[in-house]
């Protein structure tokens, strides 16, 4: 079977208890949880029985090992997490508002995360690997830019697909060598996984129709829109396909994307039509809102199978 990977952020997550928390007070928090968007969707590849794995640095702590035994634990290969030695794991804090919106406070940049460099993607680390997913938080510097393209491009000339979640700031576009840098990636992916409006983020077009249309025009094969309670949308160049989300109690929306994308992808590597994946991805979806904590809602074939079959008799 092809083996996933990734490269990006490990990260502990640490959560109000309670919705309408600030961080200007002090309050109970939550955690830690395992977490950062790659190591989710990462996890979630796993849960599914592809090979999955994952390239990235976390601190000579605790909270690098909650993160590296977990994802052993659900079958991810942890053999390119490396530990770096007086460096702190990447952390959030995350708050809820009343209107369920999240605010975060992020320990990225400053942690063992931004050690991630050339140096720790080769073939030898790629080996295998058959499909290589990006994802737009882990872009943060140029540095980690230039190690994705060069890992995209290892995998690319062993045949291998690429996907591309851009969950990036907006910010970070505003900085030109940033969005031409991520345009590139753009180019090279063949499974593009915008949430609602991040489809036009990268596109000149300013609606969907038209952006959807401008990328599949760039080569882009599939595109996958993610609609949160709403479901999700799949496009190629022959058809669209829509599919309405699986009723959900939603308690903590942080990393639905991560795992929705993963089932995506590993659906289609595993040979199931879109409209299939595409009903498992909304069920991963589902299944982690329903969960507090981001890799906590992560979920196998099985238990996906009994939340399909839940909705559909109703
Ligand atoms: P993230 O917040 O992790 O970045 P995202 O914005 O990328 O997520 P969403 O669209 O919020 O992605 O969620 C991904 C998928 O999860 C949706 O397309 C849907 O299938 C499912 N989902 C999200 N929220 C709900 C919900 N409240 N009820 C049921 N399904 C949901
Ligand atoms: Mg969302």
């Amino acid at each position: 079977m092809s083996k996933v990977m990734t490269i990006g952020e490990i990260l502990v997550e640490i959560m109000a208890t309670r919705r309408g928390q600030t961080f200007r007070e002090p309050g109970l928090l939550r955690g830690p949880y395992p977490s950062g968007a790659p190591a989710i969707f990462i996890d979630q590849v796993a849960r599914l029985g592809q090979p999955a794995g994952i390239i990235g640095c976390v601190g000579d702590d605790d909270f690098g090992l909650l993160n590296i035994e977990r994802l052993k634990r659900d079958g991810v290969d942890t053999s390119a997490i490396h530990v770096v030695k007086q460096a702190t794991t990447g952390s959030a804090f995350v708050t809820y508002r009343e209107d369920g919106e999240r605010d975060f406070v992020f320990n990225i940049v400053n942690s063992a995360c931004s050690n991630l460099n050339a140096g720790h993607v080769d073939a030898k680390v790629l080996k295998d690997c058959r499909h290589f997913h990006v994802m737009g938080s882990s872009l943060f510097s140029f540095r980690i830019i230039d190690t994705t393209k060069k890992a995209i491009e290892i995998v690319k000339a062993q045949g291998g697909a690429v996907s591309f979640d851009p969950n990036i700031r907006k910010e970070m576009l505003r900085i030109p060598e940033m969005r031409a840098a991520l345009r590139f990636i753009l180019e090279l992916t063949d499974v593009f996984l915008p949430s609602g409006h991040e489809v036009t983020l990268l596109a000149d077009a300013a609606d969907e129709a038209g952006a959807v249309r401008e990328i599949l025009g760039l080569g882009v094969k599939e595109i996958v829109v993610k609609r949160g309670a709403s479901g999700s949308t799949y496009f190629d160049a022959t058809q669209r396909v829509d599919a309405e989300a699986l009723p959900a109690h939603e308690v903590d929306p942080t990393g639905a994307g991560d795992c929705f994308g993963a089932t995506f992808v590993t659906c289609r590597l595993q040979g199931h039509a879109p409209d299939r994946a595409l009903r498992y991805a909304n069920a991963a979806g589902a299944a982690a809102v329903s969960q507090v904590g981001p890799m906590e809602g992560t979920a196998d074939f099985a238990a996906l199978d009994a939340l399909v079959a839940q909705s559909t008799q109703r």
